[in-house]
């Protein structure tokens, strides 16, 4: 037996302290088996472990580090801020900067409230459309996550439309009832369902990209075909944006797509790394919370000056480099490179991919929902994580998770990657 590397030893001891040894569970490698790899030190498109390695990273803090690790700029601005305390508990001007900066890049969003997290974001939003609609149920889509609220940890049972079971022991069945689960990209079963209890759905919660799921783009009319029955039967339209808001367009998946959500959940990128999540829409929805209305939330470090530091200083720099159309024909050409290195060695493969998000399916169909995205080989995705982790590429451990081309990846570092994923598809070839 081989003795035992630096991160199969720091994950023994993770486990004695924490469950699975991780504090969020894809972390602890369970879909591709193995231990996580201990990081200490980000800088631009890489990461350092604690076994002296370093890999280019494609799971940039889950979407978060579009600048890449480190950002000078964002760094030095951090440090600035730090001087000054860490959190006040109370108003504080750049708040207001960073709502104002949220405003000016996505309209829809009049007023913006900050939280701690996407989570919370989530969970407020639909709070906030279950009061101003006075209907409890809400549409999700399978396989689509929105935080780990109670309610929002439902799948579909049998087929589409069934109403919601828990995903998770702990959540009570009567939490999970209101929820009504549909397939990604269904609209049929959505015009179904609003046909039969539109007078009891208060909102329909989408990403309009799906990112839990691996990737998935919304297909032709879907996002607009939600914005119809919504007005149809006076439903609100939430956008989930935590992963595409300021990362597919600067005004989120909303400006590329063109359809305007009534509410908008976002996170990750506007807090440049450090916890945030977001949610903003409508004027006359977001007065309906407290103090103005009667809908409560709140949150002790909801407006920290360093998460709200890291993030303006994020979507500065973002608005003045305008990387977007730089990043998805970047993505693009990565994408396709594997697509063409798959076909060379025979290997059924699906790259899907929306501006710089992108995920591997190990399969031959078209995938366009859950149920598509279930059926990818499983094991070739573990083989080719491992792969690239031994060639120093980390992937997002998980082929049912997305992963992120940032503005700091080089055209070398892109390279590097399809040569191993090359080298790899080659040798299964052989066996
Ligand atoms: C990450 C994510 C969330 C949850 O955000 P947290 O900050 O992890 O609570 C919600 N929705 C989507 C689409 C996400 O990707």
């Amino acid at each position: 037996m081989a003795e035992p590397g630096i991160n199969e030893l720091l994950f023994r001891r993770a486990r004695k302290y924490i469950p699975g040894g991780v504090n969020s569970p894809v972390r602890s490698f369970r879909a591709v088996g193995g231990a996580p790899v201990f990081i200490h030190r980000g800088e631009g498109p890489r990461i350092y472990g604690e076994d002296k390695r370093e890999y280019i990273d494609y799971c940039c803090c889950w979407g978060s580090l579009i600048l890449g690790h480190a950002h000078p700029r964002v760094i030095r601005d951090l440090a600035r801020r730090l001087k000054s305390g860490t959190g006040f508990g109370t108003v504080t001007r750049i708040e207001t900067e960073l709502a104002r900066a949220i405003h000016q890049a996505v309209p829809s969003i009049e007023r913006v409230r900050l939280t701690s997290s996407g989570t919370e974001a989530v969970m407020s939003a639909i709070r906030l459309a279950r009061a101003a609609t006075s209907r409890d149920e809400i549409i999700k889509f399978d396989g689509a996550y929105h935080g780990h609220a109670d309610y929002m940890l439902v799948r579909a049972g049998s087929g589409a439309s069934t109403l919601g079971i828990p995903d998770s022991p702990g959540v009570p069945e009567g939490f999970a009832r209101h929820t009504v689960v549909v397939p990604y990209n269904d609209l049929k079963s959505v015009r179904k369902i609003m046909k039969k209890r539109g007078e009891q759905i208060s909102a329909i919660i989408v990403e309009p990209v799906a990112g839990n799921m691996g990737v998935v783009g919304p297909g032709p009319g879907f996002l607009s075909g939600l914005r119809k029955l919504c007005d149809h039967y006076r439903a609100l339209l939430i956008f989930d944006e935590v992963i595409t808001g300021f990362r597919v367009a600067y005004g989120g998946a909303q400006e590329l797509f063109g359809v305007r959500p009534d509410l908008t959940c976002l996170g990750k990128i506007i807090g440049g790394g450090l916890p945030i999540g977001a949610y903003g829409g409508r004027r006359d929805l977001m007065e309906l919370i407290a103090p103005l209305g009667s809908v409560y939330q709140a949150g002790t470090l909801a407006g920290n000056p360093l998460s709200v530091q890291a993030g303006l200083t994020t979507l500065a720099i973002l608005q003045e480099e305008d990387p977007y159309e730089r990043l998805a024909l970047k993505t693009e050409e990565f994408c396709r490179s594997v697509e063409q290195s798959a076909a060379r060695h025979g290997i059924g493969i699906t790259v899907n991919r929306v501006g710089s998000i992108f995920s591997f399916f190990f399969t031959d169909r078209e995938v366009t929902d859950q149920a598509t995205a279930r059926c990818q080989n499983s094991e070739s995705f573990r083989r080719l994580f491992h792969a690239l982790l031994t060639d120093g590429v980390y992937l997002s451990p998980s082929g049912f998770e997305s992963n992120f081309i940032s503005t700091v990846h080089r055209d070398q570092d892109l390279e590097k990657t399809l040569g191993t994923i090359e080298k790899t598809f080659k040798k299964w070839r052989k066996e």
